[in-house]
Order: structure tokens, then C-alpha cells, then sequence
């Protein structure tokens, strides 16, 4: 028996974007029904499956449930602490303790939004998603905002009717990875889409009224088309104008196929200058657009290039610009610190007391500007 052909409780699967740490996951969907990009590790080896709309909205009952008994019990008691959680949690069984840790979690934060999960939930029927949506208005009607991850590939090929009419039953953002609009690199990466169709299936959302965040993945075409990557990817999302530009720079664990391509010495990777350089180059060529850039994966080397274009363009140039006129030693020791989460912006190397401690770190383990760049790729691995 499969885990289609019965109920088994409630579902999470493994990842949400940044903005969605404080979402309920409802999981629509299991893995990714493409799964071949080769930077991607997040589902592979897993197979894709799509779960019964009568399953989703079992989840969507149980959490339910659990929001209206933990509310009951906060109203009693001016507030649900974690011990009466635990004791609470005692008398639940264990086929429904993940919807009353997601109902307790989501309670504890808010109940603004929702994540459909897991990486491409408008694969489904639209007819299926419209039901799925409407069940999430008719049990929680408070929400704000209900968003999903979209393959480019998925979004182009949907009538504009359905689109509006999932638009229409409550999805109002869509997550899509474009991560490059060059198509050397989308082929090389085999990302299963090209530039002209991010570009269509960005669009296709806009006209639709629903908001779009693109994520790009600085450094994704390596050293041989770090250029083109970074003009390519600027023209797709001028094209298209998302209301987010979301950047989530490369690194290269073991475990993706790219990985054996860097091994033998056919991907050449970026290092952090080559990869500031970049991202220079995109917003230097990003124009004619309102979109946000946000920077909030721990993998940037910039948290703070954020800002609305076109105003805050220039601030977002002047910081890689001081990035790349340090130093090298200076610049070494922000690479560091940004890595081990005790920078988070460029001024951080002014704090002597931080500053002390990446200097002991560095002086330990004998980084270099020669060789930071290797001890960065290791500490990027964490973070994947
Ligand atoms: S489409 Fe997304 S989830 Fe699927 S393999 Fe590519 S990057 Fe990974």
C-alpha cells in the first residue's frame, strides 16, 4: 500500500522559501516533478507524487482543529504557554502531533500566511488548487497571503483562465526559480526552461495580478559565463519586472550533480570577488522596473544589497563597490565573518569586538586572502 491509497496524517515537506519561516505549510504536493536541475540537491533521489485533494484538506481540518483548541485554551487563560502545549500535546495521537505542532507553531506566529508545498504545486489541476484554495479561505479566513513555488516551465503552459481563476480562489504570490535568463547557463544547469519562457511565465503571473518573486542564483554560471549570466539574468527580470528579486548565490555540496562536473574541473567556480562582480553587473543593467530585491539567504555574501529599484539602485552599487575597493586582507576577514554569521553588514568590520574574533579565527586556521576562498566554499556547505 502506497501513501496515496490512505490518509496518514499531516505533511511537511522539507523546505519553504526565507519569507515563508513564519507560514503554515500545507504540502499539495510530494518532491519536485522535474528534479534534474544540477545545483539543486532538495529532492533528489525522492520521487514526485501528488497528494489527494481529500488528504490536503484532511491537513487543513486537523490544523484547523488544533488552532480553534489552542485559542480556546489562550482565551481561558490569557495565553497558551509551551507547557500547557506539552501537556496538551500528551492526550493527541501520534498520526496527528505534526498538525498540532504546525497549528501551535502558526498560532505562535501570527496566522498571516500560508506555503503550499513542495516544489511546483501548479503542476496539480487547476480545478484541484482552486479546491484546495477555497478551503483554506472557508477554514481561515484571516489569511493574507497564500503563496507556492512554480516552475517557469509549469506557469507558461496554464491557461490564463485557470491562472485567474486559483488567483481568484486565494493564491496571491508566486515563488518562481528563474536563477539565471541566459540560456547557456539554464541548458548547462538543465534547468528545463529558457529565458523566453521565465520571461512568458513571469508575465503570465503579473497579468494575472498575482504578486512574483524571481529568486537568481549569483555565481550559477561559473567563470566562463559569469558575464553573460549576470547581463542575461538582468534583461529577463527587466522584461518582466517581479515585484521581488530574490538573490541566492551557488555554493556546491557533495551531494548535487554539478558537484561532479566541479570535481573534475569542467565547472570553474566563482570566487567572492568574481561573484561581487557580478552582482555588480546585474544592478548596474537592471533598469525600468519597480521590483524589491531582498537578499535573505545566508549563502549572499551581501545581506544588505536590498532596496526598491530604481531608488535605492545606487545605494546597492556603492556597497559591493566598498566591498571590492578593501584591501584584501580587510576583505578577507569580512568574507570570514559574513560566513560565520557574525558580519551581517560591511560596517560590522568597524566592531572591534567582532573583528577580534574573525581575526582569531582566521590566525587558527591559517585563512589567507590566498586561500579564502576554499575555506568559504567549506563553510557555504552548512548553509545548502
Ligand atoms: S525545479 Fe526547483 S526543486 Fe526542482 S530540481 Fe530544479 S531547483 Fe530543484
Amino acid at each position: 500500500m502506497t501513501k496515496n491509497d490512505q490518509y496518514c496524517g499531516f505533511e511537511q515537506g522539507p523546505i519553504r522559501p526565507p519569507s515563508e519561516a513564519y507560514s503554515l505549510l500545507i504540502r499539495v504536493t510530494r518532491n519536485c516533478p522535474w528534479n534534474r536541475c544540477t545545483f539543486c540537491p532538495v529532492y533528489k533521489g525522492s520521487r514526485f507524487s501528488i497528494r489527494k485533494v481529500e488528504y490536503v484538506k484532511n491537513d487543513i481540518d486537523s490544523v484547523h482543529r488544533y488552532v480553534e483548541v489552542l485559542q480556546h485554551m489562550g482565551e481561558e487563560s490569557g495565553r497558551i504557554s509551551r507547557i500547557d502545549a506539552n501537556k496538551l500535546s500528551k492526550n493527541i495521537k501520534q498520526v496527528d502531533l505534526q498538525a498540532f505542532s504546525a497549528a501551535l507553531n502558526w498560532l505562535n506566529s501570527g496566522m498571516s500566511s500560508i506555503f503550499i508545498q513542495d516544489a511546483n504545486s501548479l503542476f496539480i489541476k487547476p480545478s484541484d488548487m482552486a479546491e484546495i484554495l477555497l478551503h483554506l479561505k472557508k477554514r481561515f479566513p484571516g489569511v493574507e497571503r497564500i503563496t507556492s513555488y512554480a516552475r517557469s516551465h509549469t506557469v507558461a503552459r496554464i491557461k490564463e483562465a485557470d491562472l485567474n481563476a486559483i488567483r481568484d480562489a486565494g493564491l496571491n504570490r508566486i515563488h518562481i526559480g528563474l536563477e539565471s535568463g541566459s540560456d547557456l547557463v539554464l541548458k548547462m544547469v538543465r534547468k528545463g526552461a529558457t529565458k523566453e519562457t521565465h520571461i512568458k511565465a513571469g508575465i503570465k503571473v503579473k497579468n494575472a495580478g498575482i504578486e512574483l518573486s524571481e529568486y537568481i542564483m549569483p555565481g550559477l554560471g561559473g567563470r566562463r559565463y559569469s558575464e553573460i549570466h549576470a547581463l542575461e539574468t538582468a534583461d529577463a527580470l527587466n522584461r518582466i519586472n517581479p515585484d521581488f528579486i530574490r538573490i541566492r548565490t551557488l555554493a556546491i555540496p557533495s551531494n548535487i550533480p554539478l558537484f561532479e562536473d566541479y570535481k573534475a574541473g569542467r565547472f570553474k567556480k566563482c570566487s567572492d570577488l568574481m561573484t561581487a562582480n557580478e552582482i555588480l553587473m546585474f544592478i548596474e543593467n537592471l533598469g525600468g522596473i519597480t521590483s524589491i530585491i531582498k537578499s535573505d539567504h545566508i549563502l549572499n555574501l551581501f545581506e544588505e544589497v536590498e532596496g526598491a529599484m530604481p531608488e535605492d539602485k545606487e545605494h546597492m552599487l556603492s556597497i559591493i563597490r566598498s566591498f571590492l575597493s578593501m584591501n584584501p586582507e580587510r576583505r578577507c576577514l569580512y568574507q570570514v565573518g559574513r560566513r560565520l554569521g557574525l558580519f551581517h553588514c560591511l560596517g560590522d568590520v568597524n566592531n572591534s569586538r567582532r573583528m577580534a574574533k574573525v581575526e582569531k579565527i582566521c590566525r587558527e586556521l591559517g585563512i589567507t586572502p590566498e586561500n579564502v576562498d576554499e575555506t568559504i566554499d567549506e563553510l557555504m556547505k552548512r548553509f545548502v
